[in-house]
């Protein structure tokens, strides 16, 4: 994953304030889009990009020498000293385990890896294997030190996958870096958790596609119009495989083990720290448009866009103004 970090795609570079710095490139298992205006753009896409590749180096399941690797290579045995990065992504997972009644839970990598989706090694693994993994998912096995800025993972076999909340963080994190450098102007997009920092240079809102879930990469849904906010969509699109005519996608219910299938078939979250968006998209997906509903309308300052698998789509009244739906073929239930 890191050696592809030199091979980006495209670069354009101007001086002036209109033309922006863009930057295309795979890391963190997905496609990272940044857009970024102003004087400073240059140097702020490449800080920017080192601030991915540090934080990947340190959360990825996928990198033998991460903080991430190491704290469950010891699971059950002794504590793993982390960064401040590392530590408060994994304790701002815990708090979200606990708000969304359980539905968010990093200690899911047994399941993650069982069933292997994305890999070389996805297939729909036996009901045993599944309750049998099923036994190490527990949050609440995850050791907290503040202090000593340590976790420990309290038995064998236990791991910890940050797939659900890295990206937010990551995304957090890039805003801070860009706007050290004055930067006022920017979009995001890793792999579907887009930041749009700011407004756009002439001062209107940043419009965002909110993806079709049915549909090809690209197509939308409508448009969601925004300034300075994060909008993060989870979706069963993103990472599946089929097997016997059915779809198997990659967020799992830590209650059963399996996909997760509560009726939608994507959550957008729009808030102001991406973390937060990033938390609640999966763990929306897992609850369902009910409960969903029911977690984002008790938090202030966050937004939701829910689609059902039966087309109807369900926006929370903080969006009422700023969503357009255009696709006909969806119908719109406003709350
Ligand atoms: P994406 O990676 O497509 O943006 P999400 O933010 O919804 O999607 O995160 C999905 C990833 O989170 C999975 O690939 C997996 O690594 C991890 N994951 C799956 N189910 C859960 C869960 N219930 N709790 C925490 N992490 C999960
Ligand atoms: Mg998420």
């Amino acid at each position: 994953m890191l050696l592809l970090l030199s091979t980006s795609i495209f670069l354009v570079s101007c001086k002036s304030n209109t033309k922006p710095v863009e930057k295309e490139t795979y890391m963190m298992g997905t496609v990272v889009q940044l857009k970024i205006y102003g004087t400073n753009a240059e140097k702020a896409t490449e800080l920017a990009l080192k601030r991915i590749s540090d934080i990947e180096s340190k959360m990825s399941v996928n990198i033998e020498t991460s903080e991430i690797t190491k704290l469950n290579a010891k699971a059950g045995i002794s504590g793993q000293k982390l960064s401040r990065d590392t530590y408060s992504v994994i304790e701002k997972s815990v708090q979200y385990s606990k708000l969304s009644g359980e539905a968010l839970d990093a200690t899911i990598e047994p399941i993650v890896k069982l069933w292997g989706i994305g890999t070389d090694k996805e297939r729909v693994p036996s009901k045993d294997e599944i309750q049998e993994k099923l036994k190490l998912v527990d949050y609440k096995d995850i050791l907290l030190d503040k202090k000593n800025s340590t976790v420990q993972l309290r038995r064998t076999g236990q791991a910890i996958d940050l797939g659900a909340i890295a990206k937010g963080y990551t995304a957090d994190e890039l805003k801070k870096v860009l706007i050290d450098n004055k930067i006022s102007s920017a979009l995001i997009n890793l792999g579907g958790n887009v930041f749009a920092v700011g407004s756009k240079t002439d001062g209107t809102s940043w419009n965002i596609g909110i993806q079709n879930p049915l549909d090809t990469r690209g197509q939308y849904i409508g448009t969601i119009s925004v300034t300075d906010k994060s909008v993060v969509t989870s979706g069963n699109y993103e990472r599946y495989f089929i097997a016997n005519g059915k779809r198997y996608h990659h967020i799992f219910d830590p209650k059963t083990g399996y996909p997760s299938e509560a009726g939608l078939i994507s959550t957008t979250i729009v808030s102001d720290k991406s973390i937060d968006g990033d938390a609640l998209s999966t763990s929306t997906y897992i609850l369902g448009l009910s409960k969903g509903l029911k977690l984002i309308e008790s938090i202030k300052g966050v937004d939701a866009i829910f689609i059902t698998k039966d087309k109807k789509v369900y926006v929370t009244a903080g969006l009422k103004d700023s969503f357009n739906l255009t696709n006909k073929e969806f119908i719109y239930e406003k709350r």
